[in-house]
């Protein structure tokens, strides 16, 4: 197969070939735009040597692009019905490997260490919306090389990723993976790129994992659930909604203490600390609850 057929009418013939249909609780939105398709590949800016991971190959129109630059693709994939077109459609690669499984039950560690040794990994996928969060919360945590992240998501979701604060989009999520990776959009796409068409609009970003944390904290557990309980309620003010989780030990007292040493009104909400902010709050918390 030299050229690839990206249509609509190209997608529903292969899956009806093999008695398929677009599974919607799998999120299977088949990308059928060629330019939305060599954006993101140069996104990841791949050579060679390179080694991807993808998650969701699918009918594998991302996995054979991936294939003819990099050196090494492995692509997990659930849904082990559409696997006779895939297979069919990587017939010409000796370069990728498909793993049929669950990305969520992965061992990354496992995974990476067999397929890549200890090279750095570049992660490249049109995600499936229904877990995006935890996918990308997976790859941030695990112990595990890996060089860039592009991925296609949801655009009210890669809002989020890159909101600060102040912004109605702001919440733990875009602390939680900013300490971790410098997010930068890539572009958006219509629903129009997919069959079927998905609702909501896409949007392509590139994440770059950091090698350490732009903020020091003293317990990275206590920070994250500070953040966790600021966002909890978030029409409350910081101070009532954090004294309200026990584990923190911040009572209202202390933190309107705080609070007022950082330059805040007492009536703050969480939206408005940055990444330095939540930091310093929670390490300012745990200072003063020991030194009690
Ligand atoms: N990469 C293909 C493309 O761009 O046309 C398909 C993308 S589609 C949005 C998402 C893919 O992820 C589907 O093939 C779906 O079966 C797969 N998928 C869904 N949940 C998954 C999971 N938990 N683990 C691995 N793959 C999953």
């Amino acid at each position: 197969m030299s050229g690839q057929d990206f249509s609509r009418r190209s997608v529903r013939r292969q899956l009806s070939g093999e008695g398929l249909r677009p599974k919607k609780g799998l999120g299977q939105n088949f990308l059928t735009d060629a330019s939305v398709l060599y954006d993101i590949v140069d996104a990841a800016a791949l050579s060679e040597d390179s080694c991807v991971l993808e998650i969701g190959p699918g009918m594998g129109v991302l996995t054979r692009q991936l294939a003819m630059r990099a050196a090494l693709v492995t692509a997990v994939e659930i849904d082990r019905t559409i696997l006779p077109v895939l297979e069919k459609n990587l017939s010409d690669f000796s370069n990728v490997t498909v793993v049929n499984q669950d990305i969520l039950q992965v061992d990354l560690e496992a995974l990476f260490a067999k397929q890549f040794g200890d090279k750095p990994v570049s992660v490249v996928a049109n995600l499936p919306y229904y877990i995006t969060t935890p996918i990308l919360m997976k790859l941030l945590e695990a112990k595990v090389p890996i060089k860039t992240i592009v991925i296609m998501i949801q655009r009210e979701v890669a809002e989020r990723l890159a909101a600060g604060p102040g912004s109605k989009e702001f919440g733990a999520i875009s602390l939680a993976v900013q300490y971790r990776a410098e997010v930068e959009p890539v572009r958006d796409v219509p629903p129009e790129a997919f069959e079927p068409m998905p609702k909501v609009w896409s949007s392509v970003i590139r994440l770059m994992p950091r090698e350490k944390p732009p903020v020091v904290v003293t317990d990275e557990g206590h920070f994250f659930r500070l953040i966790k309980a600021a966002f909890a309620m978030r029409r409350k003010t910081l101070v009532n909604a954090v004294s309200h989780e026990a584990s923190l030990g911040a009572t209202k007292e202390l933190l309107k203490a705080i609070l007022q040493d950082m330059g805040f009104d007492e009536a703050v909400r969480g939206e408005c600390l940055g990444l330095q902010q939540f930091a310093q709050l929670s390490n300012e918390i745990i200072a003063k609850r020991l030194s009690k």
